[in-house]
């Protein structure tokens, strides 16, 4: 048996900071969403979708990104938004979440008529902000009690926007664009995005924590956008950049050093010397072992997600050859996060389990993993607020350690 068991997992406090609004609906919700609002499915039924959708692998990251169209699809309302949100925050609380970044492009949302960036943002603060109010009402949260719920919120642009007619609003932004070259649409898409996350936290209140950039990696360097990732950290927010999930080492170095990432999505190849492109590197382990060393002395944290790596990752047939072990034994700063709880079908209990069903993570080393959640997160507070929620997670954890004795 586990030293660490099922109710001790569901029982300490937890975060989850990356996971996809848009890849995170319940999969009866979608359904429901597209039964009112006339969205195709290929199936009605739960089973039917996890058969031809929502798989339990992929071919390769376009196909795991398939499912994305569907969900958008929905979202494109600002009652299902409300919805999506509150019911992601709902099923965070009830394995034990405390507190989740929800992150997605509001870009594939936008209609180019009344649902504006603003409105969809609101529309998803406001799902939840109604999860958070009730269940820090419930009397086990008041005083000492248990850790209340919390979230930021973190705006995605895009690498790439998908098939034209996937998203009205890049349709239109490459009309007005036409003459321009693809790339530079992409660019001027990005500083858009980050101009609306800066003025929607500052004009409307939102909690907009953080700034990233999602959707295909490979073809599009971190460093081409620099000039969003510029402006979001001249405002004082922070940045994650998902990096080194289809790409290697050089991806990470551009995002830590051109984009100022305080954590990156993946980090996947970043021990992997062969994905090192660059001919000026010639000692490519060499490059590789600095690097690492880099990343963990900045104290830049990985937000790692075993299970959709392992699906969108042929050659990676086991856990246990990702490389989260070799950044458990660099010490690196890293969280286990789900990325996505619909299209990868995990939570962030079943990605502790493969954890530590998989690598060599003693009680100390777990405790670390958790905390690094809390600590490395955006929390909209302030730095004192932070560090008081930072210490009642830890408090609230020794507690169920304790009380399963596993210290
Ligand atoms: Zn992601």
């Amino acid at each position: 048996m586990s030293r660490y068991p099922d109710a001790f997992i569901r029982e300490i406090p937890k975060t989850d900071l990356h996971l996809h609004l848009d890849g995170s609906l319940r999969l009866s919700s979608l359904i429901d969403m597209a039964r009112k609002g006339g969205v195709e499915l290929p199936s009605y039924a739960e089973d039917g979708m996890r058969e031809l959708v929502f798989k339990d692998r992929y071919a390769d990251l376009g196909e795991y990104l398939a499912g994305f169209s569907y969900t958008c699809a929905v979202l494109r309302d600002p009652e299902n938004l409300e919805r999506a949100a509150y019911e992601l925050a709902v099923d965070c609380i009830d394995e034990g979440v405390r507190y989740i970044e929800p992150r997605f492009a509001p870009q594939l949302l936008m209609d180019n008529r009344d649902l504006t960036m603003d409105r969809i943002l609101a529309a998803v603060d406001k799902g939840l902000a109604r999860a958070k109010a009730e269940f820090n009402a419930r009397p086990e949260v008041a005083g000492e009690g248990l850790p209340p719920f919390d979230y930021g919120i973190v705006v995605c642009a895009m690498r790439a926007f998908g098939e034209r007619g996937f998203s009205p609003y890049y349709d239109a932004f490459y009309g007005i664009h036409r003459y321009a070259d693809p790339a530079e649409v992409i660019r001027m898409a990005a500083v858009e995005a980050a101009r609306g996350a800066v003025r929607i936290r500052d004009e409307l209140g939102i909690p907009v924590v953080g700034f990233d950039i999602a959707g295909q990696e490979a073809g599009h360097p971190a460093g081409q956008f620099r000039e969003a990732f510029d402006f979001v950290h001249q405002n004082f927010m922070h940045k994650t950049v998902h990096a080194g999930e289809a790409y290697g080492a050089e991806s990470i170095f551009q995002a830590i050093t051109d984009l100022h990432a305080d954590r990156l999505g993946h980090g996947y190849y970043l021990f992997d010397p062969d994905k090192v492109a660059a001919a000026s590197v010639r000692d490519k382990r060499r490059y590789i072992e600095r690097l690492a060393g880099f990343v963990a002395d900045q104290r830049v944290t990985i937000e790692v997600c075993l299970t959709s790596n392992l699906q969108t990752n042929p050659s990676l047939e086991r856990v246990a050859d990702h490389s989260f072990g070799k950044m458990l034994e660099r010490r690196l700063s890293a969280t286990l996060c789900t990325d996505n709880r619909l299209v990868s079908n995990t939570t962030v209990s079943k990605e502790i389990r493969l954890a530590v069903d998989n690598f060599d993570i003693g009680p100390s080393a777990l405790k670390n993993l958790i905390v690094y959640g809390f600590k490395r997160s955006f929390y909209p507070g302030p730095y004192a607020a932070k560090r008081e929620y930072v210490r009642r997670a830890i408090t609230r954890y020794e507690e169920v350690a304790r009380k399963y004795g596993v210290e």
